[in-house]
């Protein structure tokens, strides 16, 4: 039986290390077939994310802070040299000063939001930009990012990173609109709480990951496995109809009211 992404390309931008959410949907949409291309950010990551990439076949590796447009427009110029097209972008990238992720969020300083608001929300419009031309070469594309409950409820600690995935969820569904004749569908999974570098930035996370387990109606913590297999589902032609969707893969958490 063939298998559902045989044949598509796809670029994953956000992985860090095996922990990272990134490696288990690339993991997933490697497993169905996709050629891949990761990015890296900054050299200090660049052996780690060479060294997993490689354990798949044909991968690409490129270079890319989102913050340096140089370096976002040279992947896509690669990739269509390679590729002649893109299939799918998954963003999974998220960045706040340490400072901006304690304590109240009234103290936050214009730099730190700027920062945040850059890295997590907007580079998936600068992105999208870039992409859009290479998806219409192959008839339509889907992008995914990730997002989490903190951008809307308010979770404490959470804070300027609960703002930027509100601006983040808000930037799928304008995306989604502005993309849709295009055959270009943009959504995002907000995952429940997963034990990653990047979480463990956030103050008071195991006990984050305790009270979800305890509550949540699964009676369980998310598996990043179960993050990998969604986004699977919306890269692939099974969810041809839908767009600037947030799925929730949370064991159920989201639906309590308390
Ligand atoms: P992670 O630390 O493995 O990944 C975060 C990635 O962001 C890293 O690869 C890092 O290099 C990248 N990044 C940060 N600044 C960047 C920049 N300027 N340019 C390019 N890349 C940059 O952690 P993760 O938990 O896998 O995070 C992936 C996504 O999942 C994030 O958007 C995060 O907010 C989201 N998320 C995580 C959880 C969780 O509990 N871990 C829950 C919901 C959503």
């Amino acid at each position: 039986m063939s298998r559902v992404l045989e044949g598509k390309k796809g670029l994953i931008l956000g992985v860090a290390n095996k922990r990272s959410i990134a490696w288990s949907i690339a993991k997933s949409l490697a497993r169905e077939g996709a050629e891949l291309a990761f990015t890296y950010q900054g050299e200090r990551l660049e052996e780690n994310v060479k060294e997993l990439a490689g354990t798949l076949s044909n991968s690409i590796v490129l270079p890319c802070d989102v913050m340096q447009e140089a370096q976002v427009d040279s992947v896509f110029t690669k990739l269509d040299a390679s590729w002649g097209g893109l299939d799918f972008f998954v963003h999974c990238i998220a960045y706040a000063k340490a400072e901006d992720l304690e304590g109240s969020y009234l103290k936050t300083k214009k730099e730190g939001f700027d920062a945040a608001l850059g890295v997590s929300a907007y580079s998936l419009t600068a992105l999208a930009q870039k992409a859009a031309p290479l998806m219409e070469k192959k008839g339509g594309g889907s992008v995914v990012t990730l997002t989490y409950l903190g951008g809307e409820r308010v979770a404490p600690g959470y804070n300027i990173m609960g703002i930027a995935k509100a601006a983040l969820e808000a930037s799928v569904k304008y995306l989604a609109y502005d993309l849709g004749s295009k055959n270009i569908r943009v959504n995002a999974i907000s995952a429940g709480p997963i034990n990653t570098l990047a979480a463990r930035g956030i103050a008071g996370f195991t006990e984050i990951l305790k009270v979800a387990r305890e509550k949540a109606p699964l009676k369980r913590n998310t598996e990043p496995e179960e993050v990998g297999d969604t986004a699977l589902f919306l890269c692939s032609p099974w969810s041809r109809g839908i767009t600037g969707e947030v799925v929730f893969v949370d064991c159920g958490y989201n639906i309590l009211a308390y």
